[in-house]
């Protein structure tokens, strides 16, 4: 019981959702390292859907956490952010749930708490169809051997 309960307060201080989500980035882009004979990444990009409301400072601060000692150490997490895409229900919009100026700031935003409004009529009543998306989009690595890339 009281071990429990010291997780629970731990849990509350830690952006879990985060430090899960650089785990899986930091094993995934690890094994495809080895699979490949990489012995250092440089770059890795990253795309996250908006809806995971997943904070890119946090991720990128967890991510060199979760990194050192893995062919991962010092590389640099790019990270964009995919907009949300909604359906709203009362006046059949579908689409990005943020303008396209709004979707440029939105990386300096803390997105938690987000909710996602119609853009069109301010309704609440929306459905979700798109930006719960986590994309490694590609990596940049270092080879041993004289082969040519792309
Ligand atoms: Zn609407």
């Amino acid at each position: 019981m009281f071990l429990s309960l010291l997780i629970t307060k731990f849990c509350g201080a830690l952006p879990l959702h985060e430090l899960s989500t650089a785990v899986s980035i930091v094993e995934t882009v690890t094994r495809v390292a080895e699979a490949n004979n990489v012995k250092k990444i440089l770059e890795i990009n990253v795309e996250i859907g908006q809806f995971t409301f997943i904070n890119p400072e946090q991720l990128r601060f967890l991510f060199e956490i979760a990194a050192d000692k893995t062919p991962l150490k010092d590389s640099k997490l790019n990270i964009s952010i995919v907009s949300g895409k909604i359906h709203c229900n009362d006046c059949g919009y579908s689409g990005d749930v943020i303008s396209e100026e709004d979707q440029k700031k939105a990386h300096l935003l803390p997105l938690v708490g987000f909710t996602a409004k119609c853009p069109e009529c301010n309704s609440s009543n929306t459905e979700i169809i798109g930006g719960r998306q986590l994309n490694i989009k590609n990596i940049k690595a270092e080879v041993d051997e004289e082969t040519p890339q792309n």
